[in-house]
């Protein structure tokens, strides 16, 4: 068992001996992964003082605007997760096709699927942003294809995300737990400084773009009404509100405190031919894992969400995460809603 204190790197050494399986170019992905983490957070720390604020100019894949951020962290991720040889290929939000490493370069035996920046709209303004990452086992012998990316979330072997705030934190889980680690600035290195992140049943703050209410399915807005209606109303009690519209940051406070975040598919989504808001295979996926490991719950609304398979890198689903009987709640909502169509 790892002790506060202890680095990532040891960690990681620590959690493969358990793991007699397990290849050493793990503890390579994840060096590759932190070195990817510190040099972002190193960028968006320094912000303006190295004209790295503000809009790209271009746009990705998705039609959506990239800021000068968006386009420097998926550079950062890219290299330095192809440059050790420990992918096969990846996956980015800013890219529509995957990314394979150039021939004769190494190639290593797991799968990467990454949001570089997220919450980057949020760069202009200084709230928190951070990054996803999402961890597969590479076929064995043969070139990746789209379909060995095209999987549900529960063939993820391992799932993080860093939150560049106050301070820079790495939240990783490898399939047991989830554990927090700090960035020392001075020192370089990623320090371990919470374990065994736990979410609590009962929510108390619930995190929802209330101005997309009219817009909303019956489900979500029985929900959500009776939750304004606090201690007076069905459910006999009060909650706060909180919405930051990063995902990153909204996780990490569930994480931290407790409480349900939401993103449901609306109708205005659904009239630009969208499911949902939110990416699966590089967003919401890798978040799955991690809220489930820390005793959360995480649906569409119609279903656990780890257990949906994407039909193309891009896919969005609408998202309910965070305490277990809150969400279990809110599922029960959709299907009433459903037979009563
Ligand atoms: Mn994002
Ligand atoms: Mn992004």
């Amino acid at each position: 068992m790892a002790h506060i204190g202890t680095t990532l790197t040891t960690f990681v050494q620590q959690e493969q001996r358990l793991h007699p399986t397990a290849r050493g170019t793990f503890t390579g992905l994840l060096t590759d992964i932190a070195l990817a983490c510190k040099k972002v957070a190193s960028l968006v720390h320094r912000g303006a003082l190295v004209d790295v604020i503000g809009r790209h100019g271009g746009s990705n894949n998705q039609g959506e605007a990239q800021e000068k951020l968006d386009v420097l962290a998926d550079a950062i991720f890219r290299e330095c997760l192809l440059r050790n040889g420990n992918t096969a290929a990846l996956a980015s939000e800013e890219h529509e096709h995957l990314i394979h490493p150039d021939p004769g370069q190494p190639r290593g035996p797991y799968l990467v699927a990454y949001d570089p920046l997220d919450g980057s709209s949020n760069i202009d303004v200084n709230v928190t942003v951070g990054s996803i990452i999402s961890v597969r086992p590479a076929p064995v012998d043969r070139t990746p294809t789209l379909a060995d990316f095209l999987q549900p979330g529960t063939s993820q072997v391992a799932a993080a995300y860093c939150l560049y705030g106050p301070s820079t934190q790495l939240v990783l889980t490898l399939g047991s737990g989830v554990h927090v680690f700090t960035l020392d600035p001075d020192i370089g290195e990623f320090i371990l400084t919470r374990t065994n992140a736990q979410i609590p049943a009962e929510a108390r703050e619930f995190a929802i773009n209330t101005s997309n209410r009219r817009r909303w399915d019956p489900a979500v807005r029985r929900w959500y009404d009776e939750c304004l209606l606090g201690a007076e109303g069905p459910r006999g009690r009060d909650f706060n509100m909180r919405w930051i519209a990063s995902l990153v940051a909204e996780v990490h406070r569930i994480l931290t405190r407790g409480g349900v975040f939401t993103y449901p598919v609306d109708a205005r989504l659904r009239a630009q031919g969208r499911t949902g808001r939110l990416r699966l295979l590089y967003e919401l996926a890798p978040m799955a894992l991690l809220v489930e490991q820390a005793g959360g719950a995480v649906s569409t609304g119609e279903r656990r969400l780890m257990e949906v398979c994407p039909t193309s890198l891009h896919d969005r689903v609408p998202v309910f995460l965070g305490a277990s009987t809150e969400v279990a709640l809110i599922e029960a909502y959709h299907r009433e809603a459903a037979t009563s169509a």
